[in-house]
């Protein structure tokens, strides 16, 4: 596969994928694109990957990081948030997505609107959405293949992993990706205020810290930060 080279002042970026545990892969964010920390979790029997990515092209990086690791594509892909920089690389992932239902409406309204209104609502969004899709590269938004209400479990071999809508100060359809064997949380954006303006409901911050306390985690990545442990996350979400 070719690797995307791209860069303003002529440096490339490489997808650096980082091992957490025999389990547990992840890759980097980029602000420049807005690209997210994508997850991958290994199971004896098939994988889980946490998170799409931002187009075509990210997914496309991601793969080509897992395979120069020797690990398989994924066959389910969880999504965190209907955000486009997780979601909108559905349509070019291994096998099948999983969103909670509110996800997976927010994916079909966002499609309607392109659809009917064109492009420009969607670059127009941030700088970083036009240079993640620069050179024309084309939006599509696919909703979720499977789709859950509250909670839901997969059992990918050897390792059980744990789908959790969660009340979030960033979006109201945020799903927890929990790992507990590992003691692992993906979060997503969950911890961040509203897009663009990152005003953050205190009162909905508490209300998360809360659900995550009684998590038994030790490590937590969320899309846009490095990993962190879970007394920097509860710290981060109880300040207000
Ligand atoms: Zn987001």
């Amino acid at each position: 596969m070719k690797k995307t080279d791209y860069s303003e002042k002529g440096e490339s970026f490489m997808l650096e994928l980082k091992q957490f545990s025999d389990r547990i892969w992840y890759s980097m964010f980029e602000e420049e694109r807005d690209r997210p920390c994508l997850g991958y979790i290994r199971g004896d029997r098939w994988s889980v990957a946490v998170d799409a990515g931002h187009s075509d092209a990210h997914v496309e990086e991601f793969y080509d990081a897992l395979e120069q690791a020797g690990l398989p594509l994924p066959s389910l892909t969880v999504i965190t948030h209907w955000h486009w920089d997780h979601s909108f690389g559905m349509h070019r992932i291994h096998g099948l997505s999983v969103a909670n239902a509110a996800t997976s409406q927010y994916l079909r309204d966002f499609a309607v609107r392109v659809a009917h209104e064109g492009e420009d609502v969607f670059l127009s969004l941030d700088e970083s959405i036009r240079k993640e899709y620069a050179g024309n590269r084309p939006v599509v938004i696919v909703p979720a293949d499977l789709v859950f209400e509250n909670a839901m479990g997969l059992d990918p071999g050897g390792v059980q992993v744990r789908l959790l809508r969660s009340i979030s100060p960033h979006t109201d359809d945020s799903t927890l990706v929990l790992i507990p064997e590992e003691r692992f949380l993906f979060f997503g954006d969950a911890i961040s205020g509203v897009f663009p303006t990152w005003e953050r409901d205190p009162v909905k911050a508490a209300q998360l810290g809360d659900s995550i306390r009684k998590l038994e985690v030790s490590h937590c990545l969320g899309g846009h930060w490095p990993l962190m442990s879970k007394r920097e996350i509860l710290d981060d979400l109880y300040e207000g």
